[in-house]
């Protein structure tokens, strides 16, 4: 039986909507004013693509991410998931940043009446910091409390999903831990809506990927205070959904604190499974991509894919295409580290139990707490100077 994840619906710019199902599962669209046309995929392989019923999109990416026919005869089913997926992909900033759940806040509940301008300055006199692609990032300071701020400025347009926006600061509103960004408040101006949040001065992790090969230890202790930050969401029913190396920041003291709750999906009372497809493809767990059901599990897979773009400077499968890096980790053997001689078997051992393509088998965020790899991890005040280092170069 065929899983409702794995129709999709793309809309066209005529606003025409043509719904794809698969071995013969038709889904009705209920929209009277669009053209509506049911297509079914299947493998056969008396066809040059390996596919009948193929959508010339679809023709057009299996041509231009190399994926021949005999990998159609191998993996043929996980590919029409890995293509729905992928499809599904191109629309998840419109789509898939909407997690909502049982204490998602509306945005007019979350917004501080305050001018911002009056607490921080007119924009045009804070500095930039860095540009998201939802919104500009500024450094400021609080004028009451003389807090440094980082202030994320989001243009509000007619097509900018609100939910996506209320969910990021719902969350981050309710969360209180050490290792993940403390929230200070939002404020609208004008079409400008103001997400104020404490700054962390050492920027994104992955920008001291660029110029440092860090050691095993060192890798040990940033893991170790990403898996602090999972206990904490997993247990309070969340799953973050986008862990990477750029969505980690580091304060002044070497902090670590796990930032960017976008794509953060919130676990109703009933439901301990998500079905949508989020996250960023080189890191995103096979289930993920498989269309399956996961549940927390799926940031244990990412932050093993971390723990190797920690070691080796960038994720598995950097240099290929998304499509053919998605098709891959679904299909493929859990990735490994570059030269594995080079590390030790306890730090193999973690990778193995963050890998595990079976989420069942994977290790949870508490078990790999107590991992001898991650108790061996010092803490992360070598990231002081290490900053210091990167500033100066
Ligand atoms: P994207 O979804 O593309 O990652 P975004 O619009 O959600 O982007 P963020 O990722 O939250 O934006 O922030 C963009 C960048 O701004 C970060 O990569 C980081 O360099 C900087 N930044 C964000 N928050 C902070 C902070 N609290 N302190 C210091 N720098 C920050």
């Amino acid at each position: 039986m065929n899983k409702l994840s794995q129709l999709f619906k793309k809309k066209k710019k005529d606003d025409e909507v043509i719904q794809y199902s698969i071995e013969g599962e038709d889904i009705e669209i209920s929209s009277p004013d669009n053209f509506e046309k049911g297509v079914h995929v299947t493998v056969d392989m008396s066809t040059s693509t390996g596919f009948s019923g193929l959508p010339a999109e679809w023709e057009v990416l299996l041509k231009s991410n190399n994926i021949t026919k005999d990998e159609v005869g191998q993996h043929g089913q996980d590919l029409i998931q890995v293509l729905t997926t992928y499809q599904g992909g191109a629309d998840r900033s419109q789509e898939v940043k909407q997690a909502g759940g049982p204490t998602s806040r509306k945005l007019a509940q979350l917004l501080d009446p305050t001018d911002p301008v009056e607490l921080f300055g007119a924009t045009a006199d804070l500095m930039r910091l860095d540009e998201g692609s939802s919104g500009t990032v500024y450094k400021g300071i609080h004028r009451k409390t003389g807090d440094v701020c980082a202030i994320k400025i989001i243009q509000l347009k007619a097509d900018t999903k609100l939910d996506a926006i209320e969910n990021e600061i719902s969350v981050m509103y309710s969360c209180n831990h050490d290792n993940i960004v403390k929230y200070i408040g939002s404020f609208s101006r004008g079409q400008d809506l103001w997400i104020v949040m404490e700054y962390l001065k050492g920027g994104k992790l992955t920008d001291l990927l660029l110029t440092t090969q860090l050691t095993e230890r060192e890798i040990a202790s940033i893991c170790r205070e990403v898996l602090q930050a999972l206990s904490y969401l997993h247990k309070n029913a969340r799953i973050h959904r986008d862990i990477k190396s750029d969505n980690i920041l580091i304060g002044v003291s070497g902090e670590i604190k796990l930032a960017d709750f976008g794509f953060c999906a919130e676990l109703g009372d009933n439901k301990d499974k998500r079905k949508s497809v989020v996250g960023t493809p080189y890191w995103m767990a096979p289930e993920v991509i498989r269309g399956v059901e996961y549940d927390t599990k799926v940031d244990l897979w990412s932050l093993g894919i971390m723990a190797l773009e920690l070691a080796d400077g960038e994720p598995p499968l950097l240099d290929l295409p998304p499509l053919r890096a998605l098709f891959l980790i679904a299909t493929q053997p859990p990735p490994t580290l570059r030269e594995p001689e080079k590390w030790s078997e306890e730090f193999k051992d973690f990778l193995q139990n963050c890998l595990s393509k079976s989420p069942q088998k994977r290790a949870s965020a508490d078990e790999l707490l107590s991992h001898p790899f991650i108790t061996k991890g010092g803490d992360t005040a070598w990231l002081v100077s290490l900053m210091q280092t990167v500033k100066e170069q």
